[in-house]
């Protein structure tokens, strides 16, 4: 008998050519995250699944720690592998029974080796019998506490009690790369994970405005990356001084636009440092009016000034339902650690909630935009974080 872990997909995303891309993604991002628990993992293809062998000896709830977080994958059991004999299959779901609680259970048969004596409704029958039998326990095909599947294949079967639900989405690298801004708040570490959750991979810029202000930002950031590269690593996370620029901005431009100046000249950096990693959007936290700078008019004010889409996933979100959402991904309560924003730093008294582009192209005439850009571009400092040191 051989324990393994197989591993369903989403069906959705595997329809025409782009099926093997897919797959083989997934097969890598899982390759990647299960052998820093065991170097000899093998994961590899199965009639529309994944299966994960030489997991014996690893800790259970380490792999599911681990598998939960890798994207693609629907959901996930431990099976054990054994001859197909219906026999060698009551003994190990006898063995396995005692680590269940369950008051209904349903035996779900699937013979894809059609040779096999039984049909699947008959092997379901024997099997069910077996259960009750051994533990009393009722039989419910409709929602059952606990489902036994057992898959005949040719020349083994495979055996798994329940399933874990997987993290969804597609498989990280399918769906190019994006640069997120994080600025160390709540919205946009949920919003860079939504897309990794789509299959982007993403590296992150951080805007700082150190030494006018404390270093607590940067050092959020890179705490906030760890937790990311757990989903989605490796990752790249680059600080971007912005003070220098800021004060220029504070002393020639008019205090109302302030922010929004600030959100343009980020976005003219992040897709100067996009150019360089092959990256095809940008992606902020932005929510529709929930802040000053986040009315309509103002993220409109900002799409203008870069030819790279900037996609803002959590543009029709709720604040309460970031909240929720950052609390099940890892980021929220170091999200929630006190810092100083560098767009609170010089921060106007009266943030203008409407602008268009012709006002800000306007009040950026005073100012040498591609010297300013080519500044805060020459000092970038960068840092890599892989799931290892997600990990540690
Ligand atoms: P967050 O919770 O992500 O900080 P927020 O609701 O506080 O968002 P703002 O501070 O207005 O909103 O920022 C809007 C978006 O602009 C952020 O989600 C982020 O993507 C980007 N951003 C703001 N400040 C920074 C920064 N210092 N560095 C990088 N990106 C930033
Ligand atoms: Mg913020």
């Amino acid at each position: 008998m051989k324990e393994v872990l197989l591993i369903h997909y989403h069906e959705i995303a595997l329809k025409g050519k782009n099926r093997p891309f897919f797959e083989k993604k997934l097969c890598d991002n899982l390759r990647s995250a299960l052998r820093l628990l065991k170097s000899s993992i093998q994961v590899r293809r199965l009639y529309g699944r994944i299966l994960v062998e030489e997991v014996d000896g690893v800790d259970r709830d380490e792999v599911r720690r681990v598998v939960e977080r890798v994207f693609g994958v629907s959901n996930f059991s431990h099976a054990w592998e054994i001859p197909s004999d219906l026999d060698r299959i009551e003994e190990v779901i006898g063995e396995r029974l005692p680590e269940q609680e369950f008051d209904s259970f349903a035996i779900r048969a699937r013979r894809a080796y059609k040779q096999f004596p039984l049909k699947s409704q008959q092997i379901n029958e024997r099997l069910g019998g077996f259960v009750c039998e051994q533990t009393g326990k009722r039989v419910d095909l409709t929602t059952p506490d606990l489902t036994i599947h057992v898959e005949i294949l040719a020349e083994r079967s495979l055996v798994y009690l329940g399933k874990h639900t997987g993290a969804g989405g597609l498989p990280v690298g399918v769906s190019g790369r994006m640069l997120a801004l994080l600025s160390g708040g709540i919205d946009s570490p949920v919003a860079a994970w939504r897309m990794l959750r789509r299959g982007a991979r993403i590296s992150f810029v951080h805007f700082h405005s150190y030494p006018f202000t404390s270093a607590d930002s940067q050092e959020k950031v890179l705490e906030l990356a760890g937790v990311l590269a757990q989903w989605g690593g490796p990752l790249e996370v680059m600080m971007v001084a912005f003070g220098d620029l800021q004060r220029e901005i504070v002393a020639r431009t008019p205090g109302p636009l302030r922010v929004i100046l600030y959100r343009r000249f980020m976005a003219r950096i992040a897709a100067r440092l996009a150019l360089k990693k092959k990256v095809e959007a940008l992606v902020t936290g932005e929510s529709l009016a929930q802040v000053a700078s986040q009315t309509l008019s103002n993220m409109a004010s900002v799409d203008p000034v870069i030819d790279l889409p900037i996609l803002r996933p959590l543009v029709g979100f709720d604040k309460q339902e970031i909240i929720e959402e950052s609390k099940r991904i890892g980021t929220f309560d170091i999200s929630i650690q006190p810092h100083d924003d560098c767009c609170s730093y010089l921060m106007p008294p009266n943030p203008a909630t409407s602008s268009s582009h012709r006002d800000c192209q306007r009040a950026e005439e005073v100012l040498d935009i591609d010297s300013l850009v080519e500044e805060a571009v020459d000092r970038v400092e960068s840092r890599v974080f892989d799931q290892v040191c997600a990990r540690s």
